[in-house]
């Protein structure tokens, strides 16, 4: 619902301060660069959390790895080491410059976190991570479980009898609700998810067929989470996994960056002052993109620029960060209707916990239509044969918007990059896409193709991304 007063100011004051509301209410595609950035190490000592905490995210990671590697033999090849691959995409890129009229300098690689095993989605860090740490704090506490345990006991009759007490419950869009309750199910907890009303069916089903509790709501996620907390509250041993406040999801997420850190070296791909990395995140909440943030400016300070991607139809966080009132205001308060088919992305309102922790950190927000991600999605098929989910594709502009874009350009200058960026490695982060079934993921294509195609679609937006 429009109105003239958002949040205790009038619209005409809104637009007077933020000369990007108007676009941003127009469901436009922009580029926001956040003026609040400043230099990491500075901004990293404000902060509660440090390198300590990832460090202890890893180690935790690393006690339950046999036990994954034996409750999922996907994970086998790696030990019960729970990562996706980073790979370059040369044709996209050229594919990419094509369709949008616009040179790029730099490299594009892809983190495939769409492969991430188990739940086959960013989630699959966070998600599964803060599962396992709820589960070894109850053996341990109730003396079932040492720290020197070979883990994997975990995986046997007694320990699941043990974890049936406990219940676990979670609201969400689709993958949380997929890595939680997979990763709950399986070590024996009693787990709901409640999912909004965007949630995709496949998602539902496949949860059910796994044994976890889907409660169905008519309303958006904000609602599922609210009525998920309610319900858990009212068991003594229910455990509510809160997305949007959770220090463990998004300390789950960081991890990511070291695995890159040793990727990139892998791959002889130097990251410094004179080789900057860019970074493309898709946004819902925040927990992902934020935790992933916060864990690469530990490994490479001022040397990495985060940016995180949103729907047109769902710029929550950044509203929240923009205004700095973060989870105070919603994109309804806005007028926008946060209907998107980016599943993962489709949130009104960012983590005010994420969005205070970060906001001298994230270089900036951009917004992408949903026509652009089936776009995005088919020539993507086309060029690397890899499959993602929308959601998984919002990432992509980044590398343009950097290039074809007034605000960019004035990003790259006041950074002193212009001169680096021929050494640039931008990375976009894919955030999902390997669970979804075949005939779905066909007439995402399809639809990508159509679009493709229809030169009234291409002439009103000459794909400028
Ligand atoms: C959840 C999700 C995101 C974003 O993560 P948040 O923690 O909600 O910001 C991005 N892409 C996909 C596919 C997701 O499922």
């Amino acid at each position: 619902m429009k109105k003239d007063f958002i949040v205790g100011k009038a619209l005409t004051q809104w637009k007077r301060e933020y000369p990007l509301v108007e676009k941003i209410m127009a469901t436009q595609e922009i580029l926001w660069a956040n003026p609040k950035y400043s230099s990491s190490v500075e901004a990293m000592k404000q902060l509660k959390m440090g390198s300590r905490d990832v460090e202890e995210v890893e180690e935790r990671l690393k006690r339950f790895a046999p036990y994954i590697a034996r409750a999922f033999p996907e994970t086998r090849q790696t030990k019960g080491l729970i990562e996706s691959p980073l790979v370059r995409i040369p044709e996209m890129q050229r594919k990419l410059e094509h369709l949008c009229h616009q040179k790029v300098q730099g490299k594009l690689l892809l983190k495939c976190d769409n492969q991430l095993p188990i739940s086959g989605s960013i989630k699959a860090r966070g998600g599964i991570y803060e599962v396992l740490k709820h589960a070894e704090d109850l053996a341990i506490r109730n003396n079932r479980l040492c720290l020197e345990d070979d883990y994997s006991v975990l995986d046997n009759d007694s320990f699941k009898d043990f974890f049936s007490q406990y219940s676990i419950a979670v609201g969400s869009t689709g993958n949380l609700g997929l890595s939680i309750g997979i990763m709950s199910a399986k070590l024996g907890f009693r787990v709901t998810v409640h999912m909004s009303a965007d949630a995709k069916q496949w998602k539902k089903d496949m949860l059910r067929s796994k044994g976890v509790m889907v409660v169905e709501y008519a309303s958006d996620y904000s609602k599922a989470v609210e009525e998920g907390r309610k319900q858990s509250n009212t068991d003594p041993k229910g455990y509510f996994i809160d997305d949007e406040n959770s220090k463990d999801l998004f300390l789950g997420y960081a991890v990511a960056a070291h695995r890159l850190k040793q990727q990139l070296e892998d791959m002889q791909i130097v990251v410094d002052e004179d080789h900057p990395l860019f970074v493309y995140l898709p946004c819902g909440v925040g927990g992902g993109p934020g935790g992933v943030t916060f864990g690469l400016k530990l490994m490479f300070q001022d040397n990495v620029h985060c940016f995180f991607s949103e729907p047109t139809h769902a710029p929550a966080m950044l509203l929240g960060l923009m205004t700095g009132l973060h989870n105070q205001v919603s994109v309804g308060d806005f007028g926008i209707d946060n209907i998107t088919d980016a599943d993962g992305l489709a949130v009104g309102r960012p983590s005010g916990f994420v969005g205070r922790t970060l906001e001298n950190l994230i270089s900036g927000v951009f917004t992408v239509n949903d026509e652009s991600l089936y776009i995005l999605l088919s020539v993507l098929s086309d060029s690397e044969n890899i499959q993602l989910e929308p959601s998984a594709l919002a990432g992509l502009p980044g590398i343009i918007r950097l290039f074809n874009n007034q605000v960019g350009h004035q990003y790259l200058e006041d950074h002193q990059l212009n001169h680096k960026m021929g050494n640039a490695v931008h990375v976009s982060w894919a955030t999902g896409g390997s669970m979804v079934p075949k005939d779905i993921m066909e007439g995402y294509y399809e639809k990508g193709l159509r679009l493709l195609a229809d030169n009234n679609y291409i002439l009103t937006h000459p794909l400028k991304l």
